[in-house]
C-alpha cells in the first residue's frame, strides 16, 4: 500500500514561478538567476510532497512552459519556421516556439482534453526524431542528490503525444511513430540505467473515445517500449475518464495501471468488478479529486478503498489523487476571508495531500485514529449542505417548477424575424461588434482605484458613464447598426455575473494556470445561485438614452458560467446551469421591459465542456442547450436574441447551435478560410449568422478586399439576408485606434457589400 501524486501545482502558492518566469521574459533577471529559482521551486514542491508524506514522490511535471512543449523539444521537433540547428534547444527556441518571435508566430495551442489548461500542438514536419535532452531523468537525478526518498519520474506517454500531433502527412506516419518509440525507448532505459525503479507515463489519451485501430497501434507502442525500456517498472496513468478499452489497457505490458475513480468511476468500477484485475499489476487507485476544490468525502473513499483491496492481489493496491494537482490551486491556508461553512469543505492541493495520507493510514491501519478527521469531514459537508446559502426555497422551487415554463421562443424564427426587422429596421448586412471595446490603461486605473478605496463608487461611475458616452459618439460616427455600451465596468466575464448573483464566492489566491504563465482564479459556485438586483440595466440603458440606434444588452451564458467555475458537488451541474439560467432569465426581462430589444448571451465555452466520451455528448447538450433556452426563451418575438462562441470547431456542432434557436449567432470566420461556414450550409441552417470577418487577436488593421472576400466564402453556405457583419471576438484587448481604423473598414465593408446587391 502506497501513496503517490500523478503531478503537483507548479506555480507556487504566490505564483513564484509566473513571476520569475516573466522577470526572465522581461530581461530583469539572467538565465543563471532563472535556472536557479525555477530550481528552488522544483525542490520545494518536492519538500511538501514529503512533508505531507507521500510515499512515491513524482518529479518531471515541472516545466518551464509547458510539458508537450517540453517533449517535442526533448525529442528535436521544433518546426523549420524556427530555424534551429544545434545539438540543444535553448530558451530562446522553447520560448519562440511558445510565444512566437519576430521572425515566426507561435505554435498552436489547444485545450488539454476537458480542463481549462491549453498545451502547445506538436507539429511534426518529417525531422529525424532524436533526443536531445532527457528531463525526466535530469530531474529524477537532481531529486536523489537532494532527498532520501523514492522518487518516481513522470512523462507524458508516446500514444498521447502521438495522437495528438498535429498534422501528420499520411505517408509520413509509419515513420514518425516509429522514431518515437524508439525516443521514448531510449528515455525509459536511460531512467532505468540511472535506478528509477518506478516511471510513471501518463496516457490520458486512454480516456477518450479511441478507435479499434487506434487501440491497436497503442498496444504495438508498449509492446516494443516493453522489449527496450530497461529494468524500471512502469505506471500507466489514465485520467480525466474512465478507460474505454479495459480489458485492452490492463494488458498492456506495464506493472501498474492507475484508474480515475472520480471521473470514470462508474465504468471503471464496473469494469473492475466484471472482467477482474491482473494479479501481477499494480492498480492506483485515483480517488482523491484533482479537478475541484472540494473535500473528499473519506467514509466513501475508505469504503470504496476496501473494495478494491479485495480485487487486487495483496500489497497491490496505491492510492493517489485522479490526475495532477496542477488543475487546483497550491494552498487553501492562504484564504483568510471565507465564510467558515464553506473554508471547512475547501480542499486544495496540500489539503488533498493531507486527505491522501489520512485514507491510506486509515486503510492500513484502520480508521480509528482518524475518528476526529471522520468525523469532521462529515459534519462539515452536512453543514454546508443544510446550511441557507444551499437551501435557497426560492430558487429551489423555481427548479421544481420548470417544467411549467416552455423552452421555446413564442413563434418559430421565421415569424420573428420579419417582426424583429419591422422594429429594429436594420439596413441589409447589418453591422455590429461582440460587446467590449478596448481596456485602456485608464479603464483598468478606474477599477483598482475603486477596489483600493481610492475613488469612491460614484466617481467610479462617472467615469464608466464618460466611456460610454464616448464609445456610443463613436459607433454612431461609425455607422454602426446596432450599437453596445462596451463592457468598461467588467473584469472578466465571468467574474462580473459571479460578483452580483448570489451563490458565488471568490478567493484571495486561488490560482490555476492556464497556459504558459497565465494563470485563472475561477469563482466558486457553493450556494443556490440567485439573482438579486439587475447586473447590466443601469449601463446598459444608459447607453441606450444617448442614441435612438438599438443597443444591444451582454450577458455571459449559464453554460459558459458554469465551465469557468468551481460548481459545488452536492447537486448535479444541470441543476447548477438551471439555476444560473433562470437568475439570466429574469435580468433579460428586466433589460427588455426597460426597452433593450436585442441582447447577446455570450457561450464560448459550451462546446468545450463537451464530455471526452462520445457516449456522454447527448446528455450533456441536451441539459446545457436547454439551459441557454431556459434563460432566453422567456422574451417576446419582437425581441432579438444573440449569441456569440469563439474559438470552437462548428463542424460537428450545428445540430446543438440550431438547437439554441438564437436569432443571431456570431462566429469565427476570418480565418477558417470557408470551412467553418460550408457546416452551416450543410445543415440548412436559417437563422442569422454574424460573420467575424476580421480577427481581433492581431492589432493589423483587416483589408476591406479581404472581408469582402470572407463574406463571399460564406454566401455559398448561408443567404445574404442571414448575414450580419462583425469582428470575430470582443475587442477588449485592441488599442482605441486600431478598433476605430478596422471598424470603419469594416462598415464600409458592409456598405460595399449594400450596393453590390
Ligand atoms: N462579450 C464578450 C466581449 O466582447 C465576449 C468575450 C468572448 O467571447 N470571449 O468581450
Ligand atoms: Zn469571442
Amino acid at each position: 500500500m502506497k501513496s503517490t501524486v500523478v503531478g503537483y501545482p507548479y506555480i507556487g502558492p504566490n505564483r513564484e514561478w509566473k513571476k520569475t518566469l516573466e522577470a526572465f521574459w522581461g530581461e530583469e533577471i539572467s538565465e543563471q538567476q532563472f535556472e536557479a529559482q525555477m530550481k528552488e521551486y522544483r525542490l520545494a514542491n518536492i519538500k511538501v510532497q514529503i512533508d505531507a508524506k507521500v510515499d512515491s514522490i513524482t518529479v518531471g511535471d515541472f516545466t518551464y512552459y509547458d510539458r508537450m512543449l517540453d517533449l517535442a523539444t526533448m525529442f528535436g521537433i521544433i518546426p523549420k519556421r524556427y530555424k534551429w540547428n544545434s545539438d540543444s534547444v535553448s530558451l530562446e527556441t522553447y520560448y519562440a516556439m511558445a510565444r512566437g518571435n519576430q521572425a515566426a508566430p507561435a505554435s498552436e495551442m489547444t485545450k488539454w482534453f476537458n480542463t481549462n489548461y491549453h498545451y502547445i500542438v506538436p507539429e511534426y514536419e518529417g525531422q529525424n526524431l532524436k533526443l536531445i535532452d532527457n528531463k525526466p531523468l535530469r530531474y529524477f537525478l537532481e531529486a536523489k542528490e537532494n532527498f532520501n526518498v523514492e522518487i518516481k519520474p513522470t512523462i507524458i506517454g508516446p500514444a498521447t503525444f502521438y495522437l495528438l500531433t498535429k498534422e501528420v502527412e499520411t505517408s509520413n506516419k509509419p515513420s514518425y511513430l516509429l522514431q518515437l518509440t524508439n525516443v521514448y525507448s531510449q528515455l525509459l532505459s536511460e531512467l532505468s540505467l540511472a535506478g528509477a525503479e518506478w516511471v510513471q507515463i501518463e496516457e490520458p489519451i486512454l480516456a477518450t473515445s479511441l478507435s479499434s485501430d487506434d487501440m491497436r497501434i497503442i498496444t504495438e507502442i508498449y509492446d516494443q517500449l516493453n522489449t527496450t525500456k530497461g529494468s524500471s517498472k512502469l505506471l500507466l496513468q489514465s485520467y480525466f475518464e474512465s478507460v474505454e478499452w479495459y480489458e485492452e489497457v490492463i494488458n498492456l505490458p506495464v506493472a501498474g495501471i492507475a484508474l480515475d475513480f472520480v471521473h470514470g468511476f462508474e465504468e471503471n468500477i464496473s469494469n473492475i468488478r466484471n472482467f477482474g484485475f491482473p494479479k501481477d499489476k499494480v492498480l492506483s487507485a485515483g480517488i482523491i479529486n484533482g479537478r475541484d476544490i472540494w473535500i473528499t468525502p473519506l467514509q466513501q473513499s475508505l469504503d470504496l478503498l476496501v473494495e478494491l483491496e479485495s480485487l487486487v492481489t495483496p500489497n497491490h493496491l496505491w492510492i493517489q489523487p485522479s490526475c495532477s494537482l496542477m488543475h487546483v490551486p497550491v494552498s487553501l491556508t492562504l484564504e483568510s476571508n471565507l465564510p467558515k461553512e464553506l473554508n471547512d469543505n475547501l480542499a486544495f492541493a496540500n489539503e488533498k495531500l493531507q486527505e491522501l495520507a489520512i485514507l491510506k493510514n486509515a486503510l492500513k491501519n484502520g480508521r480509528d485514529v482518524y475518528q476526529e478527521a471522520f468525523e469532521n469531514n462529515r459534519l462539515a459537508r452536512e453543514l454546508l449542505n443544510n446550511s441557507l446559502v444551499r437551501q435557497q426555497e426560492e430558487v429551489q422551487n423555481s427548479i421544481k417548477r420548470l417544467s411549467e415554463v416552455s423552452l421555446s421562443r413564442i413563434s418559430e424564427y421565421a415569424i420573428r424575424k420579419d417582426l424583429q426587422q419591422e422594429l429594429l429596421q436594420l439596413p441589409r448586412f447589418p453591422t455590429t461588434t461582440i460587446g467590449s471595446f478596448p481596456q485602456t490603461a485608464e479603464v483598468k486605473r478606474n477599477r483598482t482605484q475603486l477596489k483600493k478605496g481610492q475613488i469612491g463608487k460614484e466617481q467610479h461611475d462617472n467615469f464608466i458613464k464618460d466611456e460610454i458616452e464616448r464609445w456610443i459618439a463613436y459607433q454612431e460616427g461609425l455607422e454602426l447598426d446596432v450599437l453596445v455600451h462596451g463592457e468598461f465596468e467588467r473584469t472578466d466575464m465571468v467574474e462580473y455575473f459571479g460578483e452580483k448573483l448570489a451563490g458565488f464566492v471568490f478567493t484571495a489566491n486561488a490560482w490555476v494556470v492556464s497556459y504558459g504563465s497565465r494563470c485563472v482564479k475561477p469563482p466558486i459556485i457553493y450556494g443556490d445561485v440567485k439573482w438579486e438586483n439587475p447586473m447590466t440595466l443601469d449601463e446598459t440603458v444608459y447607453a441606450q438614452t444617448l442614441t435612438t440606434k438599438p443597443v444591444k444588452g451582454m450577458l455571459t451564458g449559464p453554460i459558459t458560467i458554469l465551465n469557468w467555475s468551481f460548481v459545488r458537488d452536492d447537486i448535479p451541474r444541470s441543476i447548477v446551469a438551471q439555476q444560473i439560467a433562470l437568475a439570466l432569465r429574469k435580468e433579460i426581462k428586466v433589460l427588455e421591459s426597460a426597452g433593450i430589444r436585442v441582447i447577446q448571451v455570450d457561450e464560448p465555452a459550451l462546446r468545450e465542456g463537451l464530455p471526452l466520451k462520445a457516449k456522454k455528448h447527448d446528455d450533456y447538450l441536451n441539459w446545457s442547450v436547454d439551459a441557454f433556452k431556459l434563460a432566453t426563451s422567456g422574451v417576446e418575438d419582437e425581441t432579438q436574441i444573440h449569441t456569440h462562441m469563439c474559438y470552437c470547431e462548428f463542424n460537428d456542432f450545428i445540430e446543438p447551435i440550431r438547437a439554441l434557436d438564437a436569432d443571431v449567432i456570431s462566429i469565427e470566420t476570418s480565418k477558417s478560410h470557408g470551412e467553418i461556414i460550408k457546416a452551416f450550409k450543410d445543415a440548412k441552417y436559417t437563422n442569422s449568422v454574424g460573420l467575424g470577418v476580421y480577427d481581433i487577436h492581431s492589432p493589423r488593421i483587416p483589408n476591406i478586399d479581404e472581408m469582402v472576400a470572407v463574406v463571399n466564402d460564406s454566401l455559398e453556405a448561408i443567404s445574404p439576408e442571414q448575414c450580419w457583419i462583425n469582428p470575430d471576438c470582443g475587442l477588449k484587448t485592441r488599442k482605441t485606434d486600431e478598433t476605430l481604423a478596422a471598424l470603419e473598414r469594416m462598415v464600409n465593408t458592409a456598405k460595399l457589400l449594400r450596393e453590390r446587391s
